[in-house]
């Protein structure tokens, strides 16, 4: 069960008991919804929200792209997100806005089922596990390619898509691994189920670029401006497999694994073992959404 009380449904807050939907519902059975995870952290000045201004153009982003209007403003939507933080007292968690197709007719064409937003809170520590982030994970190149361009839009983070890195996640545990890296459809890294990729050799970091097969991380691009800021030279490139095998250090990120190192592939040992530059950014990453270090004020959303 999510730890949660009040959750904010087409512009109330309601129990959480009640806040049901209707099994017909379009979603439930074409998979017709689009997200965002959004992290808040305690910082001195209070609880703040993490680049909310991002995450919410990104869930519009995903809406268009399915031709969804959204029955509140982008303000609306930020507001019912602190509204709901408040309700539940939450100093630091996850933050789910949902936007989905609810019920009216059943049928493959959504346009005449009502758009419908819910969001929910939840105190929520480390995705893959404190441990996770000190010493690093184990993960598998999964048998399960992302999705090729031009067949369904990986710009827009929709439920329908979690489909694929269900698989991923799956396969992973099952065969004893942490997390799965999936390729494109091309047989490059593109990500991990819920995370972007990242690998330094060299001093230098490699990830693969936007625009094919991966999400557009808002972690990824916080983590190459740390970079940048850092001074290390970082290349969005294609790349292959066995670059993974061979790399000095190898991270994941994303709003809930946040910088999470990768310690072995295929039960192949990266690197010698040390997470020197991955540690440095991570360090990096946990000042800057906890309001220690700023690049941008405007990434820090405080809950009044
Ligand atoms: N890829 C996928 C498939 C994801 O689900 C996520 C998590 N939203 C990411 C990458 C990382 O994105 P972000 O840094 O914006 O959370």
């Amino acid at each position: 069960m999510v730890d949660t009380q009040k959750i904010w449904m087409n512009g109330n807050l309601i129990d959480h008991d009640d806040a049901k939907v209707h099994v017909l519902a379009h979603a439930l059975h074409y998979g017709t919804s689009f997200f965002e995870g959004i992290r808040a952290y305690e910082t001195k000045k209070g609880t703040a929200i993490f680049r909310l201004d991002e995450h919410i153009d990104r869930l519009f982003n995903s809406c268009k792209i399915y031709r969804t209007d959204v029955p509140y403003s982008k303000e609306e939507v930020k507001q019912a997100i602190i509204d709901t933080i408040k309700a539940n007292n939450l100093k630091a968690g996850y933050i789910r806005p949902l936007i989905y197709r609810g019920y009216n007719v059943l049928g493959v064409n959504p346009v005449k089922c009502p758009v419908e937003v819910m969001i929910a809170v939840w105190p929520w520590g480390a995705y893959l596990g404190e441990e996770a982030l000190r010493n690093g994970i184990k993960a598998q190149i999964s048998s399960w390619r992302r999705l090729a361009p031009n067949t369904m839009p990986t710009m827009a983070k929709a439920g329908g898509n979690y489909l694929s890195s269900q698989l991923i996640k799956m396969e992973a545990l099952e065969n004893g691994y942490d997390e799965g890296i999936a390729l494109d459809y091309s047989g490059n890294v593109s990500e991990g189920s819920g995370e972007n990729l990242f690998a330094i050799l060299d001093d230098v970091i490699y990830t693969p670029p936007i625009g094919s097969s991966a999400l557009v991380g808002i972690t990824r691009d916080t983590i190459i401006k740390i970079a940048k800021n850092l001074g290390y030279e970082i290349k969005e490139q294609v790349i292959p497999r066995e670059f993974l095998y061979i790399a000095d250090e190898v991270f994941l990120t994303g709003t809930a694994a946040e910088v999470t190192p990768v310690d072995t592939i295929d039960n192949i040992k990266i690197g010698k073992g040390k997470k020197t530059i991955t540690h440095k950014i991570q360090d990096e990453y946990f000042k800057l959404v906890k309001g220690e270090l700023i690049y941008d004020e405007k990434w820090l959303t405080y809950v009044k």
